[in-house]
């Protein structure tokens, strides 16, 4: 029987559905699967991403942590392609490649003074508070009024992050360095602001319930908001989403906040809506003093237009949270308006438009960086209905034998981690947190993270 040797690049939730799917796919071939990861853990944003007071999506780790247990996948953590291997060397050992680098960067907002000192990308403020190796320990918190520009999902979790009490956190996995740099933040209110209307936004009902669920946080919206055009009436009438959103702001608008004389919380979580970010206002030393933005109105279709009045809300730290993008990957092809690898249904396509043989990809480095984690299984069933027809397109590699990889990662000296080691690591990080009644303590330094992994 032939044999499908697959290398997959990226362990994170995209990443190994394709693996358990093709595991489970009817076929005609056996499969052996190496997946491999740049950080020393897998998981990809579901550890480094979803916050760590959701514990619910963490839990989705369970179910990848089974696939992954199987026995008949390989994982090589700390393990870089593009720097630790190579396109060249998967041809040589592999029939195939899937690329599940989803992404880790923010998407850029071109605005004057986005640069401040104080303005930030939520990716990174992300991967800080997740505990990612690859960013600093610390994260500057001294700031009492914070602007995050944005009205998705990623907004409100770096709102929710940045206006949460520390102490709420220490029944999560939250890394250490983490819960002190937040317990010793300043803030005292986060004003979120969004271009378009109550009606338009794209984060999800239960995402902003939980805001006005923090405790000693006053939530405050702005009755200027809500004279809602045709087209928002319709949206809010057709769709039960923007129903529920609707509702949710409509019942804070009740509660006593600054606007109404009463509230007494330490913290404030203001939504602005209407607003076109104009530009950040910086003080002599560059440092963020102001967000100026340009107040819209309805255009009737579901969109806005500016009014040309112009605000300002004196602020000291900015965060950007307008999406992620994905990043190139050397030798792969890569359409940088969109951030994405392009490809037709997951097979790879070349600057034109043919199909690259041997070469798939998935998650959001396929589709862009939308969507949820239960997206990444349908894209991962698409691309492999592919991989498995394509046999006519697989490599012919030189050197199949699963034992090469092992020797040329270790000739490179390159400290790999395995299942066993992400095992250990696992159990330590529980260990750490159970004497503190706290679900994990994560490992933050990488080089940490590979010594106990590697043990
Ligand atoms: C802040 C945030 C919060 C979110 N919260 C939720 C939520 O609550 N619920 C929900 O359903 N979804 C949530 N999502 C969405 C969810 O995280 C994504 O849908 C999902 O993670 C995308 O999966 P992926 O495998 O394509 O990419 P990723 O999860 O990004 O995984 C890609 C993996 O590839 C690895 N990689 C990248 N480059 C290389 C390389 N060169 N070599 C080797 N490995 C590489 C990365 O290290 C990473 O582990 C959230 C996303 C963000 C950003």
């Amino acid at each position: 029987m032939t044999k499908l040797r697959l290398a997959i690049v990226g362990a994170g939730p995209a990443g190994i559905y394709a693996a358990d799917i093709l595991l489970k796919a009817e076929r005609k071939f056996d499969v052996s699967i190496d997946l491999f990861e740049q950080l020393p853990a897998p998981y990809g944003l579901v550890r480094y991403g979803v916050a760590p007071d959701h514990p619910r999506i963490k839990g989705i780790i369970t179910a990848l942590r089974e696939v992954l247990d199987r026995g008949d996948i390989r994982l090589f953590g700390n393990v870089r392609f593009g720097e630790d291997i190579t396109l060249e060397d998967l041809k040589h050992h592999y029939n195939a490649v899937i690329f599940a680098t989803g992404a880790i960067r923010d998407a850029g907002l071109d605005i004057p003074g986005i640069d401040a000192i104080g303005s930030y990308g939520a990716a990174d403020f992300v991967s800080w508070f997740d505990g990612h190796p690859d960013v600093p320990r610390e994260w500057p918190l001294d700031a009492a009024s914070v602007a995050v520009i944005g009205n998705g999902n990623v907004a409100l979790d770096v709102s929710r992050m940045l206006a949460k009490h520390a102490e709420d956190l220490l029944p999560t996995e939250v890394p250490d360095n983490v819960y002190q740099g937040l317990e010793s933040s300043a803030v005292t209110d986060v004003h979120v602001f969004g271009r378009r209307g109550p009606a338009q936004v794209k984060f999800t009902p239960l995402e902003l319930r939980e805001l006005g669920e923090l405790r000693d946080v006053d939530m405050v919206v702005y009755d200027e908001d809500f004279d809602y055009d045709d087209a928002s009436r319709a949206a809010i009438a057709s769709n039960k989403q923007v129903m529920v959103i609707d509702r949710v702001l409509q019942a804070w608008r009740k509660r006593p906040s600054v606007n109404n004389a009463g509230g007494e919380a330490s913290r404030r979580l203001h939504l602005h809506f209407y607003a076109k970010p104009l530009g950040v206002v910086t003080d002599d030393d560059g440092r963020v003093a102001a967000f100026r933005w340009e107040r819209t109105r309805p255009d009737g279709e579901g969109g806005v237009v500016g009014t040309g009045e112009i605000r300002e809300v004196p602020i000291q730290a900015i965060y950007r949270a307008v999406g992620y993008f994905g990043s190139p990957l050397p030798d792969i092809p890569f359409d940088g308006k969109h951030g994405v690898i392009p490809n037709h249904e997951g097979q790879v396509l070349d600057e034109d438009n043919r199909v690259v043989p041997g070469v798939y990809a998935t998650g959001w480095i396929k589709r862009g960086p939308v969507g949820l984690i239960g997206h990444t299984k349908s894209d991962a069933m698409e691309t492999i209905s592919h991989l498995v027809k394509d046999q006519a397109n697989w490599w012919n590699p030189s050197n199949p034998d699963e034992s090469a990889i092992p020797a040329l990662l270790a000739e490179r000296g390159i400290a790999y981690t395995d299942l066993d080691g992400w095992h250990r690591l696992d159990g330590h990080e529980i260990a750490l947190g159970e004497p503190h009644g706290r679900a994990r303590i994560k490992v933050v330094p990488r080089d940490e993270m590979v010594r106990i992994s590697r043990d």
